[in-house]
């Protein structure tokens, strides 16, 4: 079983990666753009199309992809940290993700607090953060699996529990989760859980993850509670 305590020391906070983002949605773009350009000019064979409008393609994806690992809930109005209802968080993030669970055919267990529970943050990240956790057990689980989220109350914390029967990590692999642009996956942006720990930082909350290869993970997400 690996194990990793994050140590959130070595994450910066959203805000100073913003500059390093729009150089990620601008480098597909710009090559995006390069080859709609060459198919724009010249002669061009079917098989040359069919691989300019390829590239072209998959530069489109990946911008989207950069902009979903990051940006999903950001509204124009500067977010404000207030107290969050978690379990009203919860279902909206689940509400947005359950369609695509269902489409790999995963089924979405969630176990809802006794008791309304809050915690301090920023709506739209505590969201963003919920949901690149969540994508990514549904990611790991191609074929099928079962996705568990459940939230409770542990002293003065707020607990979250996701965990995936999915493909699992080793011991490498949890070391690096989280370094920006880290990815395993031949679309993947290796963005999504460097988010997911500079939110938490942000938080002061703290995040173990627990994974077994082959079996699944677990990410144990614990925030200070408020009332
Ligand atoms: P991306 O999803 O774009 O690859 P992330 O930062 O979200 O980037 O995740 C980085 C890597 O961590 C993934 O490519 C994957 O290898 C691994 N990973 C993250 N979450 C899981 C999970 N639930 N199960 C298995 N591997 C995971
Ligand atoms: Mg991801």
């Amino acid at each position: 079983l690996q194990e990793e305590f994050v140590n959130m020391e070595k994450f910066h906070l959203i805000g100073e990666m913003a500059a390093s983002i729009s150089h990620e949605v601008r480098n597909p773009l710009t090559s995006t753009r390069g080859f709609l350009q060459l198919l724009q000019t010249g002669q061009h064979s079917p098989e040359e199309r069919s691989l300019y409008l390829d590239i072209a393609i998959n530069g489109i994806d990946q911008a989207n992809h950069v902009l979903t690992d990051y940006l999903t809930f950001a509204k124009p109005s500067i977010d404000k940290t207030q107290r969050l209802d978690v379990q009203a968080e919860l279902f909206s993030v689940l509400s947005l993700i359950t369609p695509l669970a269902h489409f790999s055919n995963i089924v979405v267990q969630y176990e809802p607090p006794g008791q309304p529970l809050y915690v301090l943050g920023e709506k739209q990240k505590f969201n963003q953060c919920i949901l690149n956790i969540l994508k990514n057990c549904i990611e790991a689980m191609p074929s099928g699996g079962t996705l568990t989220i459940s939230a409770s109350e542990q002293d003065d914390s707020v607990q979250l529990l996701i965990e995936d029967t999915g493909t699992g990590m080793s011991k490498e692999q949890l070391q690096r989760l989280g370094s920006p642009f880290y990815s395993t996956k031949e679309k993947g942006t290796g963005l999504g859980m460097m988010v997911v720990f500079s939110i938490v930082k942000a938080m002061s909350g703290n995040v173990k993850i627990t994974s077994q290869q082959g079996d699944g993970s677990c990410f144990r997400l614990s925030f200070p509670r408020v009332h």
